[in-house]
């Protein structure tokens, strides 16, 4: 998708702090992070959410997730994984991703 911001990514024209790629999904730093480890991954392929995904694309987003989160530092001190899907979670961006979140305590329930 030419006009998709993460496909762009995932393309390199728009530049990103990469942290892990294979060849179904890469992993970037969020440009406005809300903890002091916070990811992205997101598949290759465009997919728009968590709504037209598929159980193959969950698994490698998911056990990309995992993987970045270890390198990150965060097994002992846990971690939080989001998918956000449409106007109720907030979704802003229109391509799968999930967040990866840690290096502090983080509030349940979510706002
Ligand atoms: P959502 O709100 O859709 O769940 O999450 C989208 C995320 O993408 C946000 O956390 C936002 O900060 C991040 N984001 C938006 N634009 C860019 C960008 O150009 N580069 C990077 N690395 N992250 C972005
Ligand atoms: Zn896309």
């Amino acid at each position: 998708m030419t006009d998709c911001l993460f496909c762009k990514i995932v393309a390199r024209t728009i530049p990103a702090t990469l942290l892990f790629e294979n060849e179904h999904v890469i992993a970037f730093r969020d440009i406005r992070p809300v903890a002091p480890a916070h990811a992205l991954v997101v598949p290759r392929v465009h997919v728009g959410g968590a709504r037209d995904a598929t159980a193959e694309t969950f698994g490698h987003v998911l056990a990309a997730a995992q993987k970045v989160a270890t390198d990150l530092g965060l097994d002992e001190s846990g971690y939080r994984l989001v998918v956000n899907e449409g106007p109720d979670a907030g979704q802003s961006v229109f391509h799968l991703h999930c967040h990866v979140l840690g290096g502090r305590a983080l509030a349940w329930p979510p706002g």
